[in-house]
């Protein structure tokens, strides 16, 4: 398949399903999205969460969510990335996934307080398919938005196109295809999957698979924090399907497994499939 044909299917499945979305997002001013309006406060009042843990059931490309727990739509140093994602309900995780990307964005807010974070998209509150991803099935897996640099400074210019964002193109090393001057923080993605991994040990949880465009990842291990991450025991995919990889270069996505599970095995069976998907 051609790198053409690539980027055709690209926005061809991104748009086929997101064309609401995308809709929604055109006629709102992108700044406005970063307030937090009465609909989407009302949203977080109508589905607080309850205290009975989260049921993962089946794998992530198969599988249902129980008592999903949704992520805040903002926080000190991160905000959700599509205000009509959130609304529509496909920013919902396990709990226990959701207290661990919690707890690392209250670490990185005081290791690095003027940092800022998008999440994208999680999972469905009952779980399921999810159109487009092959998995985000049972609140294990989660979509963070790559951090980006402008002449070494933090650059946040493109964090607020909402579900648009997916169809950005960067380049092989990392550059943003339209405005080569923009591109990925590649040490702040790798010390942030190390935090991340951290703190998912302290809530029982591992990170089973690190979805990345497979030309990134040399960017990505050559940086100091990335050389930890090359030498630590998470996964970083060896091998994607052309369309699943030119996916991944403006987002990384992350899987969650119980491999350090206190939580009986028959209510979260294993999330640790590593067939090359989304
Ligand atoms: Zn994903």
């Amino acid at each position: 398949m051609t790198f053409y044909k690539i980027q055709i299917n690209k926005i061809a499945i991104r748009l086929s399903c997101t064309l609401f979305l995308l809709c929604a997002v055109n006629s709102v001013n992108a700044q406005e999205r970063l307030r937090v309006d009465y609909e989407i406060m009302e949203y977080m009042q109508l589905k607080s969460n309850d205290d009975t843990a989260s049921a993962s059931i089946g794998t992530v490309g198969n599988g249902t969510l129980k008592h999903a727990k949704l992520m805040p739509y903002k926080g000190k140093n991160f905000i959700y990335f599509d205000r009509e994602s959130y609304l529509a309900g496909r920013g919902f995780l396990h709990g226990l996934v959701r207290s661990t990307v919690l707890t690392t964005y209250d670490s990185l807010s005081r290791a690095l307080p003027h940092r800022y974070f998008n999440i994208m998209e999680c999972s469905n509150e009952d779980g399921g398919e999810m159109f487009p991803h092959k998995t985000h099935q049972n609140g294990m897996s989660i979509d963070f938005m790559m951090p980006l640099l402008q002449n070494n400074k933090p650059y946040y210019g493109l964090d607020t196109i909402g579900a648009a964002h997916y169809l950005l193109n960067f380049d092989d090393e990392g550059k943003y295809s339209r405005d080569p001057s923009i591109s990925i923080d590649f040490n702040l993605v790798a010390r942030k999957i190390l935090l991340i991994s951290y703190f998912a040990r302290q809530f029982g949880l591992n990170v089973t698979k690190v979805i990345i465009k497979i030309e990134l990842k040399d960017e990505l291990f050559a940086t100091e924090y990335g050389q930890l991450l090359k030498a630590s025991d998470i996964y970083v995919v060896q091998g994607l399907s052309p369309l699943i990889n030119a996916l991944h270069d403006d987002h990384f996505h992350l899987d969650f497994g119980f491999s350090y599970t206190r939580t009986p095995q028959a209510e979260n069976t294993d999330a640790t499939n590593r067939v090359p998907t989304e």
